[in-house]
Protein backbone atom coordinates (compact mmCIF):
# COMPACT_ATOMS: atom_id res chain seq x y z
CA UNK A 1 0.00 0.00 0.00
CA UNK A 2 1.43 3.45 -0.83
CA UNK A 3 1.16 7.00 0.87
CA UNK A 4 1.63 9.97 -0.03
CA UNK A 5 3.73 12.53 1.57
CA UNK A 6 2.15 15.29 3.77
CA UNK A 7 4.07 17.79 1.07
CA UNK A 8 2.32 16.31 -1.37
CA UNK A 9 -0.85 17.19 0.01
CA UNK A 10 -0.43 20.30 0.87
CA UNK A 11 0.58 20.91 -2.95
CA UNK A 12 -2.05 19.40 -4.16
CA UNK A 13 -4.52 21.53 -1.76
CA UNK A 14 -3.50 24.50 -2.34
CA UNK A 15 -3.73 24.08 -5.53
CA UNK A 16 -6.88 23.81 -5.54
CA UNK A 17 -7.69 26.46 -2.87
CA UNK A 18 -6.47 28.96 -4.66
CA UNK A 19 -9.01 28.47 -7.69
CA UNK A 20 -11.85 28.58 -5.07
CA UNK A 21 -13.53 31.71 -5.33
CA UNK A 22 -14.77 31.82 -1.57
CA UNK A 23 -10.89 32.12 -0.84
CA UNK A 24 -9.78 34.73 -3.32
CA UNK A 25 -9.53 37.55 -0.92
CA UNK A 26 -7.19 35.40 1.23
CA UNK A 27 -3.41 35.56 0.81
CA UNK A 28 -2.86 31.48 1.18
CA UNK A 29 0.53 31.93 0.84
CA UNK A 30 1.86 31.56 4.79
CA UNK A 31 -0.02 28.46 4.33
CA UNK A 32 3.04 26.77 2.38
CA UNK A 33 4.95 27.45 5.52
CA UNK A 34 2.90 26.06 8.24
CA UNK A 35 4.53 22.82 9.44
CA UNK A 36 2.69 19.53 8.81
CA UNK A 37 2.53 17.07 11.53
CA UNK A 38 1.05 13.62 12.08
CA UNK A 39 -1.36 12.65 14.75
CA UNK A 40 -0.97 9.47 16.29
CA UNK A 41 -2.01 6.10 14.74
CA UNK A 42 -4.18 4.48 17.11
CA UNK A 43 -6.44 7.55 17.15
CA UNK A 44 -9.83 6.90 15.70
CA UNK A 45 -12.13 9.58 16.13
CA UNK A 46 -9.32 12.25 16.07
CA UNK A 47 -8.61 12.11 12.17
CA UNK A 48 -7.14 16.36 11.72
CA UNK A 49 -5.82 19.11 13.79
CA UNK A 50 -5.12 22.52 13.95
CA UNK A 51 -2.93 23.22 16.17
CA UNK A 52 -1.91 26.93 17.93
CA UNK A 53 1.05 28.17 19.40
CA UNK A 54 1.54 28.40 23.16
CA UNK A 55 -0.81 30.66 24.31
CA UNK A 56 -2.86 31.87 21.10
CA UNK A 57 -6.26 32.31 21.70
CA UNK A 58 -8.08 30.98 18.44
CA UNK A 59 -10.88 33.62 19.34
CA UNK A 60 -8.69 35.98 18.88
CA UNK A 61 -10.01 38.91 15.95
CA UNK A 62 -6.97 38.87 14.03
CA UNK A 63 -5.98 34.77 14.00
CA UNK A 64 -3.73 33.65 11.15
CA UNK A 65 -1.11 30.79 9.86
CA UNK A 66 1.45 33.08 11.69
CA UNK A 67 -0.48 31.78 14.85
CA UNK A 68 -0.06 28.01 13.56
CA UNK A 69 2.19 25.88 15.35
CA UNK A 70 1.26 23.19 13.08
CA UNK A 71 -1.34 20.78 11.00
CA UNK A 72 -1.66 17.10 12.06
CA UNK A 73 -3.73 14.46 9.79
CA UNK A 74 -4.23 10.91 10.99
CA UNK A 75 -1.01 8.79 9.15
CA UNK A 76 -3.20 5.95 8.01
CA UNK A 77 -5.33 9.07 5.84
CA UNK A 78 -2.60 9.31 3.71
CA UNK A 79 -2.87 5.85 2.24
CA UNK A 80 -4.14 5.69 -1.78
CA UNK A 81 -7.33 4.73 -0.48
CA UNK A 82 -8.37 7.47 1.54
CA UNK A 83 -6.26 10.38 -0.27
CA UNK A 84 -9.56 12.08 -0.59
CA UNK A 85 -10.72 12.19 2.38
CA UNK A 86 -7.07 13.53 3.32
CA UNK A 87 -7.18 16.38 0.95
CA UNK A 88 -10.29 17.80 2.56
CA UNK A 89 -8.95 17.12 5.91
CA UNK A 90 -6.25 19.52 5.33
CA UNK A 91 -8.27 22.08 3.54
CA UNK A 92 -10.64 21.99 6.97
CA UNK A 93 -7.60 22.60 8.69
CA UNK A 94 -6.38 25.07 7.06
CA UNK A 95 -9.55 26.67 7.06
CA UNK A 96 -8.95 27.03 10.84
CA UNK A 97 -5.41 28.20 9.90
CA UNK A 98 -7.02 31.10 8.01
CA UNK A 99 -8.40 32.89 10.98
CA UNK A 100 -11.62 30.83 11.75
CA UNK A 101 -10.95 29.60 15.19
CA UNK A 102 -14.68 27.38 15.33
CA UNK A 103 -16.96 26.13 13.29
CA UNK A 104 -19.35 28.72 12.42
CA UNK A 105 -21.73 29.31 9.92
CA UNK A 106 -18.90 31.51 8.00
CA UNK A 107 -16.80 28.60 8.45
CA UNK A 108 -19.07 25.96 7.60
CA UNK A 109 -19.93 28.12 4.04
CA UNK A 110 -16.52 28.11 3.19
CA UNK A 111 -16.13 24.02 4.14
CA UNK A 112 -19.01 23.27 1.92
CA UNK A 113 -17.07 25.07 -1.77
CA UNK A 114 -14.65 22.13 -1.22
CA UNK A 115 -15.14 20.85 -4.99
CA UNK A 116 -14.87 17.19 -4.10
CA UNK A 117 -18.48 16.79 -2.15
CA UNK A 118 -18.06 13.13 -1.31
CA UNK A 119 -14.92 13.60 0.04
CA UNK A 120 -16.55 14.77 3.75
CA UNK A 121 -18.69 11.54 4.09
CA UNK A 122 -15.52 9.30 3.92
CA UNK A 123 -15.09 10.67 7.26
CA UNK A 124 -17.62 8.02 8.57
CA UNK A 125 -16.42 4.92 6.87
CA UNK A 126 -12.45 6.45 7.66
CA UNK A 127 -14.17 6.27 11.48
CA UNK A 128 -14.97 2.57 11.11
CA UNK A 129 -11.73 1.69 9.43
CA UNK A 130 -9.64 2.48 12.11
CA UNK A 131 -11.92 1.15 14.73
CA UNK A 132 -11.84 -1.88 13.45
CA UNK A 133 -7.73 -1.65 13.26
CA UNK A 134 -7.47 -1.50 16.70
CA UNK A 135 -9.67 -3.95 17.38
CA UNK A 136 -8.13 -7.15 19.45
CA UNK A 137 -11.34 -8.50 20.61
CA UNK A 138 -13.91 -9.81 18.38
CA UNK A 139 -17.19 -10.91 20.44
CA UNK A 140 -18.89 -13.49 19.76
CA UNK A 141 -22.37 -15.13 19.98
CA UNK A 142 -21.60 -18.86 20.61
CA UNK A 143 -25.44 -19.96 19.82
CA UNK A 144 -25.48 -18.00 16.10
CA UNK A 145 -21.61 -16.72 15.74
CA UNK A 146 -22.96 -13.02 15.73
CA UNK A 147 -19.44 -10.94 15.64
CA UNK A 148 -18.71 -7.83 16.25
CA UNK A 149 -14.65 -6.48 16.48
CA UNK A 150 -13.68 -4.27 19.61
CA UNK A 151 -10.31 -3.12 21.16
CA UNK A 152 -11.88 -4.05 24.66
CA UNK A 153 -12.99 -7.56 26.03
CA UNK A 154 -16.77 -8.03 26.62
CA UNK A 155 -15.65 -9.77 29.99
CA UNK A 156 -19.19 -11.51 29.76
CA UNK A 157 -20.80 -8.32 30.29
CA UNK A 158 -23.19 -7.96 26.66
CA UNK A 159 -25.73 -10.61 25.41
CA UNK A 160 -26.40 -11.01 21.98
CA UNK A 161 -29.12 -9.34 21.06
CA UNK A 162 -31.32 -12.13 19.07
CA UNK A 163 -30.17 -14.96 21.73
CA UNK A 164 -29.77 -13.23 24.86
CA UNK A 165 -26.91 -15.53 25.79
CA UNK A 166 -23.50 -14.00 26.86
CA UNK A 167 -20.75 -13.05 23.98
CA UNK A 168 -17.57 -14.25 24.09
CA UNK A 169 -14.31 -12.56 23.96
CA UNK A 170 -11.98 -14.62 20.84
CA UNK A 171 -8.52 -13.29 20.13
CA UNK A 172 -8.41 -11.37 16.51
CA UNK A 173 -4.50 -12.52 15.20
CA UNK A 174 -3.13 -8.79 14.21
CA UNK A 175 -0.35 -8.88 11.85
ZN1 LIG B 1 -12.37 21.75 12.61
ZN1 LIG C 1 -26.70 -14.99 19.04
Amino acid sequence: MSSASLEFLRYRVLGIMSRMDALSGKNLQPLAEIPLALIRKNATRLHGACRFKKGVDKWRQDLSPLHVKEVALHPESLNDEWLRYAEFLMFHEFLHALGHGGHDQIFRNLEAQWPDKDAKQMGINFTRYLRQRNAKFAWTCPKCSWKTERSIKSGGRYLCRKCKVKLVDCAISTN
